[in-house]
């Protein structure tokens, strides 16, 4: 551990306090905040606004057309940078509860383990950021920059309002830049920065012939199948040489820089390894594609289920009437989610016009910080600080994240810092989060703004 004397006071009352800051966290997530069946929000909301009204900030719950927005504002260090720092209050739903060892929101310790529903996707990670703020306040009297918290409770829903909400709360955000603490980190556990995350948007692409199922012996070849009709449309938008062929797909895609492809080259990758895990004898074309370019720089377009007709034991010589295809689109920098539904759709009624695509929404898009950013300094070196490691830099994130809302409209960069344990397994049962994850969350997140304390500006 690396020993940092200009914060070890700070550390020294984070260790002070281990036993009773893993009580609060076992005491947070014992409180359901399941958005898609909106199950305990307010009252997670409510839960949080004390805290934080506790903690000295401006704290206050702002609607949105969805569940409600929690901001907290520490706005006293004149001279000193402000940072955003993003989360989100709400959980996934626990189903399938059986398969659960210890009940979701009956938070329980176990091999130095917190198992409960949202202990690390998200409550975990951004009460690390609540207790780092705590602790310097605590130890310090007065934080030494400035903090936005912004905790959203809609996330695990798709984060259907935070863009109208950044938008018409500009003057509330205003910050220098933005940090999430979310997600897993890779196997090794190294400290990690990525610099945004890929878009994503869903469909289903759906077709009738008949109006109803008929023998495929006494109307094979007269009436036509659903199912081929799909597989013929799939056909013409991904070939066998892993290359997306939907018309226009790649128009906006920003290619990435010399010093992002050598970040990706940087990267750690035992390939071997996750060949093996997965069972894999080979990767998805092409094959000479690097892993993380892959990853971080290409969009993909996944068929996520293909349904219709019969799936039952044996045989059944049936003629399906309908089929639907169930797919997603990850989408990088510069695409954009509107953009590339209505691409989909003109491609789809160019090849098979009597395929309806059916959008879930408006999807998320990409976010994107440049890696030349000079707030990436100071986030290194607190991780340093905190944790004696250099931090992987990732060039972009594979999952999505809604940080366009800070990239695209408020215009600063942001930074996803994840906390969690790379097998936390997130929206799945068991959850769970490592407490040297957590207290590592807690030293660093401590550890950033004691870096921009230093970094008074002018
Ligand atoms: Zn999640």
């Amino acid at each position: 551990m690396a020993a940092n004397s200009e914060l070890s006071d700070v550390f020294a009352h984070i260790d002070t306090e281990r036993e009773s800051f893993i009580q609060r966290l076992v005491d947070y997530v014992r409180h359901p905040s399941i958005s898609a069946h909106n199950i305990g929000i307010k009252e997670v909301a409510d839960i949080l606004i004390d805290m934080l009204g506790k903690l000295g900030a401006d704290a206050r719950l702002v609607p949105t057309a969805g569940h409600p927005m929690v901001v907290a504002r520490w706005l006293e260090a004149k001279g000193a940078p402000t940072v955003l720092l993003y989360g989100h209050y709400d959980v996934q739903p626990p189903d399938p509860l059986e398969l659960w060892i210890s009940p979701p929101f009956e938070p329980t310790i176990r091999d130095g383990r917190i198992f409960a529903r949202g202990v690390a996707d998200n409550k975990g990670q951004h009460l690390a950021q609540i207790l780092a703020i705590e602790s310097l306040l605590k130890v310090r009297g007065r934080l030494p920059c400035n903090v936005i918290l912004l905790l959203e409770g809609e996330e695990e829903v798709g984060s259907p309002h935070v863009a109208d909400f950044v938008r018409e709360h500009r003057d509330l955000l205003k910050a220098d830049f933005a940090v999430t603490a979310d997600g897993p980190l890779p196997p090794s556990g190294r400290p990690t920065v990525k610099l945004g995350s890929r878009g994503v948007i869903t469909f289903d692409l759906v077709v009738k012939h008949a109006n109803r199922d008929v023998h495929s012996g006494n109307f094979g070849g007269v009436v036509p199948n659903p199912l081929w009709t799909l597989v013929h449309l799939l056909a013409t938008m991904k070939n066998d040489r892993g290359e997306i062929t939907i018309d226009g797909l790649h128009d906006a895609v920003a290619a990435p820089t010399a010093a992002e492809l050598l970040a990706a080259a940087r990267l750690p990758l035992d390939l071997e390894g996750v060949k093996r895990s997965l069972g894999l004898s080979r990767l998805d074309a092409p094959p000479e594609r690097d892993y993380y370019e892959r990853l971080c720089f290409r969009p993909t377009l996944t068929i996520n289920g293909l349904h219709g007709g019969y799936g039952g034991p044996g045989s059944k010589t049936v003629l399906p009437h309908e089929a639907i295809a169930k797919c997603d689109i990850r989408l990088v920098a510069r695409q954009d989610a509107a953009d590339i539904l209505r691409k989909v759709e003109a491609h789809v009624a160019k090849h098979a016009p009597e395929v309806k695509v059916v959008s879930h929404g408006p999807g998320m898009q990409p976010s994107k910080t440049p890696i030349t950013s000079k707030h990436l300094a100071p986030i290194r070196q607190a991780m340093l600080a905190a944790q004696g490691v250099e931090p992987l830099i990732f060039p972009a994130g594979f999952g999505s994240l809604p940080g366009y809302a800070f990239t695209d409209i408020l215009g600063i960069d942001a930074f996803v810092t994840p906390y969690g344990n790379a097998d936390e397994p997130n929206h799945a049962p068991n959850e769970n989060l490592k407490i040297d994850c957590f207290f590592n969350g807690i030293r660093t997140g401590a550890a950033l703004l004691d870096e921009l304390g230093r970094a008074k500006l002018g």
